[in-house]
């Protein structure tokens, strides 16, 4: 019940900030708070961190367990699963974050890229999150539970099978969700010379526009080096993009878009 209440004032307080942040440095002048479809965007806000976290534990669960067991030859506790193993889990870890942080991101760009914008099949999945048109804040939520649990799954089970320790991350989890809250809202922050080091609102709303306006660049999540070095690197100074969504039609209601990836005929 504690963590019910304290997920509602936190929302609550994240509501008020981004409302303000949003207001005062707005890329889309335009947008309204309560715009078009946030009663969706604010389901999602309170779907994916309860049944798609449990959705996406129960996943990698199912498939690392077995994994690790045939790799490391034991049944992992929840002691020794977190301590990781061999040398790169006996690493400070603080080295091991930051090696976690820069390989899953490598991974997330070719997934991000390859996987969900060129496969029809996986960008059905992927398309619910890029269907929002009024792009801010609470627009970050709007996510497939096949897209996360995908996504969590590409990079857990390397990282977790060569040994690394998943709880290295921990302390910089919420800092990781602040970071993908804050590429969503609706604020015209480039991060100036940073721009080319960590991923800007500016930077990822460009990744939101159809392709036509900028569309299929900026795959990073974190770090924009990855597409500096694969050619997909997109700001141009001094604009900011304008107008988000796909050119499909996508159900406006969350059944609908739960149930979109299985739908034939694209
Ligand atoms: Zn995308």
């Amino acid at each position: 019940m504690d963590k019910i209440i304290g997920f509602f004032i936190v929302l609550f307080f994240l509501g008020v900030a981004f409302t303000l942040i949003e207001k005062r440095f707005a890329a889309n002048k335009h947008k309204k708070v309560f715009r078009k479809s946030w009663k969706l965007d604010f389901f999602y806000f309170l779907f994916n961190p309860s049944v798609g976290e449990f959705l996406k534990k129960a996943s990698a669960f199912i498939v690392i367990v077995p994994l690790y067991i045939l790799v490391v030859g034991e049944i992992p506790t929840e002691e020794t699963f977190q301590q990781g193993f061999g040398p790169l889990g006996a690493q400070p870890l603080w080295l091991q974050a930051i090696q976690i942080l820069v390989i899953a991101d490598f991974i997330g760009y070719w997934t991000h890229r390859r996987l969900f914008h060129t496969s029809p099949r996986y960008w059905k999945i992927h398309a619910v999150h890029h269907s929002s048109e009024n792009l801010d804040w609470l627009a970050s939520a709007r996510l497939h539970p096949l897209n996360e649990i995908i996504n969590t799954l590409v990079f857990a089970v390397p990282l977790v099978l060569l040994g690394w320790s998943p709880i290295s991350v921990a302390s910089v989890t919420p800092f990781l969700i602040l970071h993908g809250l804050m590429l969503h809202a609706n604020v015209n922050w480039t991060y100036g010379k940073l721009r080319y080091v960590i991923s800007s609102p500016v930077f990822h709303r460009w990744h939101h526009t159809k392709i036509n306006e900028g569309g299929m660049k900026n795959f990073a999540g974190l770090f924009p080096i990855w597409d500096i070095l694969f050619g997909t690197f997109y700001m141009p100074k001094g604009q900011y993009p304008q107008n988000f969504g796909i050119d499909e039609n996508m159900p406006e209601s969350f059944k609908g878009q739960m149930l979109y990836p299985f739908k034939k005929n694209l």
